[in-house]
């Protein structure tokens, strides 16, 4: 069996959670790999709707090892929560596993999150404020506090010990903000580690084991390829990779052992914070997809930017990923409108590009060159047959699917496990 990574295409809120929790049937572990809980998944299945920010989306089936992964980053009180409601509504969590080398999100970084956002001022990357990027931040500078470290009281005590010290200098001489006390944080992280002990483990020997049992694996991505760090719209991105490249890093496997990489890709853009989205729509077609498509924020409920797809990004998506396949979600959201466009081209400073800018400037100076095509205006939430979608909607699918050059595997027309359209075989 092979291992599927489940990758966001655009600029995350593609609709992996449904993805992943559709394919999860058949699957025996599910490992996120990236991000915090400034990620968030919506799940609707027969448990109800929820929405999680880190625990896996395979954690409704009883069979499957949802493992929180090395490239997490985790705040231990959070996932609390997240457990604990999950129980309340009867999902079983004893299958959930988290990386002993998964980096904590300590009370400074929430702090140091918002106090840095703050004085960017005009230039703020509009953050969550939930203090992932401080995190990340502390893991390259080898400043990190790990989940393995909380199974051991004296040695967190001495990581925290020279970590606090650092950091409170940096609060109060910087930021003019107070100190935090080492007893309070300590005795907090010592509770979180009492806790969450049962869940801490060495988790590349599982997912090893069931590589070698030949079961089916998946790598479940959280934002999107257009906020990776290194190819994302730099520095309007994320803190850890959303790729395909990153989910071996990040759930602790080998490239080879990726059998398939399915991009989940929206049938138009959106986008939530700063930075460039040529796309963008700010009149009422933008205001009706978002009404459409409930397009506001999983975890900070902003309403996201709403734009036509860009099939310019998708292409530069399709190749730094190596997509095998195509998820492509929210055709629903589409019906109604009477035309709808793609954007092909960039016109940059008078010269048409078909490439994606490394630069934000230029990505920002950049307008979209658009093919028309007819909307079917009809409801599609009820078609399970690609040959039953109408006609024009049919004509839209194909002609994303020409300019991805990527074969779309399946097709989602509602939130709904069960609204979806199985167009050729994943694996
Ligand atoms: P993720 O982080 O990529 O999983 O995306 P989000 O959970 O932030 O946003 C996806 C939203 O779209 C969720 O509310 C899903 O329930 C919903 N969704 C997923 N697929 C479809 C679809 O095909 N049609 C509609 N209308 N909603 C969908």
């Amino acid at each position: 069996m092979p291992v599927i990574a489940v990758i966001g295409a655009q600029w995350g809120d593609e609709g992996k959670g449904k993805v992943v929790d559709l394919l999860a049937q058949k699957a025996r572990m599910v490992v996120r790999f990236s991000g915090g809980d400034n990620a968030g998944h919506t799940v609707v299945n027969p448990y109800g709707e929820f929405k999680l920010h880190l625990i896996p989306s395979g954690i409704f089936y009883p069979r499957v090892v949802c493992i929180i992964g090395n490239g997490v980053v985790i705040n231990p009180s959070v996932l609390m929560d997240e457990i604990a409601q999950l129980n309340q509504r009867g999902v079983d969590t004893t299958n959930l596993f988290i990386s002993d080398r998964a980096h904590l999100i300590m009370p400074y970084h929430t702090l140091l999150d918002g106090l840095e956002e703050e004085s960017r001022a005009g230039k703020a990357i509009g953050t969550t404020r939930k203090g992932i990027g401080p995190a990340f931040t502390d893991k390259a500078a080898r400043l990190g506090i790990r989940a393995g470290d909380l199974l051991d009281k004296e040695v967190l005590l001495e990581r925290l010990r020279f970590v606090l010290d650092y950091k409170n200098t940096i609060l109060t001489k910087i930021y003019g903000a107070s100190p935090l006390s080492l007893d309070e944080v300590y005795t907090q992280y010592c509770q979180y580690g009492e806790r969450l002990a049962p869940h801490i483990r060495e988790t590349t020997i599982m997912l090893e084991e069931a590589l070698n049992r030949e079961e089916l694996v998946l790598l479940e991505g959280a934002q999107g390829t257009l906020l990776d760090p290194d190819f994302g719209t730099y520095p309007y991105t994320t803190s850890s990779s959303p790729l395909a490249g990153g989910s071996c890093v990040g759930a602790g496997l080998g490239p080879a052992r990726v059998s398939r990489i399915l991009g989940v890709f929206k049938t138009y853009c959106t986008r939530v914070g700063g930075g460039p989205m040529p796309t963008e729509l700010k009149d009422e077609t933008g205001d009706l997809i978002r009404e459409q498509g409930h397009e506001y924020g999983t975890t900070t409920g902003r309403p996201r930017r709403c734009g036509w797809f860009d099939a310019v990004a998708a292409r530069f998506s399709t190749r730094i990923n190596g997509f095998t396949g195509v998820a492509l979600t929210r055709l629903d959201v589409l019906d109604t409108l009477p035309r709808l466009k793609i954007c092909v081209g960039y016109k940059l400073d008078g010269n048409t590009i078909d490439y994606f800018p490394a630069n934000v400037a230029a990505l920002g100076r950049c307008q979209p060159i658009c093919e028309e095509l007819p909307g079917w205006q009809t409801p599609i939430s009820h078609i399970r047959e690609y040959e039953q979608l109408p006609l024009k909607a049919q004509q839209y699918v194909t002609r994303l699917q020409e300019l991805t050059s990527c074969p779309i595997n399946l097709i989602s027309v509602g939130p709904e496990r069960e609204q979806t359209i199985m167009v050729s075989s994943i694996l």
